[in-house]
């Protein structure tokens, strides 16, 4: 790096702060369009914002390290899970989903998980939640989700009547509903959170044989959270107190840890099982699954430039390595393309090529070449179509990826359209969360409050029967507790 300031072409400038003037004795001077230096500096400013992300777009982020601590060859052939104690480089960026990049960090929502794992076979994202399950289960409804828990497009404020006509309308999401509104929609910290995969992905091997595994994040130092008072309060006196916090605590030393486990289900398994393994509205039961360790997460590196390491950050779960694989959850298969769609728009097609998204491994995809903003020597002379005799090249991961098909993925059918219907089994585990609510002191009541606090702010007296009907599916006592304190708020 130059010691003396130059333009962003290396040219020395006499002083930052000056500009080419013709000036005369009134005090006035006319600028000059010769002025690179002045012209350059005004036209960068209004370019320096890329786009927000859509969803997503407050967070907070850094480096660490992922450690195998536990053998896992016996289900997957992923390189950087081969042996007890390698290490692998990570970043994690962790969000809340809904608000904008200025909001509050405290304020009720699911907190996104972004972590990629610079892996020595290239990098393995994964996309996580704080909570297990998601809202919809039928990938076109995304966007309508994403956009009733936003603004209005009228009054362009949060909206409660519109949060749950969607709710109401789209009733899959009970379930994660009552992880939003019990305590862990408040988390105290970003450091004391749990992620899950919530997705079921496929830990392949090289025999071809797969099991379905869920991802379990679970914080060393436990869960930890605000009450939705508290929350509220700190959102108003320190807006970015989770950012500052995990900042913090990594400056001082105080490395945030999580254990990383996975639930293992065999394909056959999957044909029988009460719950529709690719439904993202459910969970795995601990008793049929127990979690099984496969490492850790430490984070112990803060990043150097927010805006290189974690704003162009771009994750997928399409990003996959060998012995990692997509399962049929229609929402992945979804997110797979929605995720580095999101990107290429944000950062632009070469966004790969980015320090921070760039893969340790190395990288040869010759096929994938210009575009705007390449900045690598773009293959040469290298062939840029494919089975060229001139320069030939091997496929290192032709053996370690899974081509056996197994009877649970043998797709035959007839295409047709699809929307998913609603059942009471769809309320069956919002139930027994309301039951592990039950064995925490003062929780229930506490979940009761945060719903109501939301719920009255819907003006609409239907749509608010209508939500006490639907929470009488996951719990009678509840939708009445519900009921009475809402329409109490209301009144007051
Ligand atoms: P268990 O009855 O075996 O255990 C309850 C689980 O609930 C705990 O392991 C804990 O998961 C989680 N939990 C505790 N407090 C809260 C809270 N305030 N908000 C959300 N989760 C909490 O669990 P089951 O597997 O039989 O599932 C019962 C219910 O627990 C599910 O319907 C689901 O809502 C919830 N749950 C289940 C998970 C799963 O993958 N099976 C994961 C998380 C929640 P953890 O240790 O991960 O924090």
């Amino acid at each position: 790096m130059s010691s003396f300031y130059t333009g962003a072409e290396g040219c020395p400038y006499p002083t930052p702060a000056t500009s080419v003037q013709v000036r005369n004795g009134s005090g006035g001077g006319l600028v000059l369009l010769q002025d690179t230096q002045l012209i350059e500096t005004l036209a960068h400013f209004n370019r320096e914002r890329i786009p927000e992300r859509v969803v997503h777009a407050k967070a907070a982020g850094a480096y660490g390290e992922f450690e195998c601590t536990h053998d896992c060859t016996d289900i997957t052939s992923a390189s950087f899970l081969n042996t007890v104690g390698k290490k692998s480089d990570v970043l994690l960026r962790i969000s809340t989903v809904g608000p904008e990049r200025g909001s509050a960090d405290t304020c009720r929502d699911v907190h996104g998980w972004g972590m990629k794992i610079y892996t020595d076979e290239g990098n393995q994202d994964f996309v996580c939640n704080n909570i297990p399950v998601f809202f919809v289960r039928d990938p076109i409804k995304f966007p309508s989700l994403n956009r009733s828990h936003k603004r209005h497009p009228q009054t362009n404020l949060a909206d409660s009547d519109m949060f749950w006509d969607f709710h109401l309308g789209n009733p899959e999401g009970i379930h994660a509903l009552m992880h939003l509104f019990n305590d862990r929609g408040t988390p105290a910290s970003l450091r004391n959170i749990n992620a899950y995969s919530g997705h079921t992905y496929k830990f392949t091997k090289e025999d071809g044989s797969f099991k379905y595994i869920k991802l379990h994040l679970k914080a060393q130092d436990g869960v930890k959270n605000f009450t939705a008072e508290a929350a509220t309060k700190i959102a108003g006196e320190n807006p970015d107190f989770h950012t500052q916090d995990l900042f913090e605590a990594i400056e001082q030393g105080n490395f945030p840890k999580w254990d990383v486990f996975v639930q293992v289900m065999d394909p056959k398994e999957a044909e029988t099982y009460k719950w529709n393994i690719f439904d993202m509205t459910k969970v795995w039961p601990h008793k049929d699954f127990p979690l099984r360790q496969i490492g850790r997460l430490t984070l112990n590196r803060n990043p150097q430039n927010y805006f290189t390491d974690i704003e162009q950050a771009a994750f997928s779960p399409s990003t996959m390595v060998p012995g990692i694989a997509p399962s049929a959850d229609p929402i992945l298969q979804a997110r797979m393309f929605a995720y580095p769609d999101a990107a290429r728009y944000r950062l632009g097609v070469n966004y790969q090529q980015l320090p921070t998204n760039r893969s340790k491994a190395p990288v040869y995809a010759p096929f994938q070449r210009d575009g705007f903003m390449n900045f690598t020597d773009n293959y040469g002379a290298d062939p840029n179509y494919l089975n060229s005799s001139l320069k030939p090249t091997t496929f290192k991961a032709a053996g370690k990826v899974s081509t056996t098909i197994t009877e649970h993925e043998k797709w035959v059918g007839e295409v047709s359209s699809f929307t998913s219907q609603i059942g009471p089994e769809d309320f069956e585990q919002a139930t027994a969360l309301w039951h592990v609510l039950g064995q925490q002191e003062g929780h229930q009541e506490r979940f009761v409050n945060n719903l109501a606090g939301h719920l009255s702010g819907a003006k609409n007296a239907t749509i608010r029967s209508r939500v006490y009907e639907y929470f009488s599916y996951v719990d009678k006592d509840l939708a009445a507790r519900l009921r009475q304190v809402t329409e109490a708020k209301v009144a007051a």
